[in-house]
């Protein structure tokens, strides 16, 4: 029987320079205030509040004792490109939910196709230990 290599989770790194660039544009300026300030600002709190560097702590924990392995990757541009043809333009993000690659015509659940990005940059790494992708 082939051995099996343990699980391997990939994790996306920790969004903080996003999330100051998220706050600092609900903001706005006195000239040019924001639009919805205050559902933004209360979504950036939520999301310091989940504790992602706990989360990861915890998953590397729970990883490492099941002999497993997690690769941090950077969510950077995974939802502008087609997990299909891999061809990257914000016009395949026809809306929130939507995916629809202008070059390929694949059509997926936004979501999924990003999701299907993050698993293949983590692959990525476990093959070739591409440096880039390990900055986390
Ligand atoms: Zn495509």
């Amino acid at each position: 029987m082939e051995h099996l290599p343990g699980p391997v989770s990939t994790l996306l790194r920790p969004l903080s320079n996003h999330q100051k660039n998220m706050s600092a544009s609900g903001r706005g300026t006195i000239e040019d205030p924001g639009k919805n300030v205050k559902a933004k600002s209360a979504l950036n709190r939520a999301i310091v509040d989940q504790g992602w560097w706990e989360f990861r702590r915890q998953l590397e924990y729970k990883q490492q004792w099941r002999g497993g392995k997690v690769i941090a990757v950077s969510a950077a541009n995974t939802s502008l490109e087609c997990s299909e043809c891999h061809h990257r333009a914000k016009e395949n993000r026809v809306s929130q939910a939507d995916f629809k690659c202008v070059k390929c015509l694949h059509e997926e659940h936004a979501d999924l196709n990003a999701a299907k990005n993050i698993l293949a940059a983590g692959r990525a790494v476990q093959a070739c230990g591409d440096i880039r992708q390990t900055a986390a």
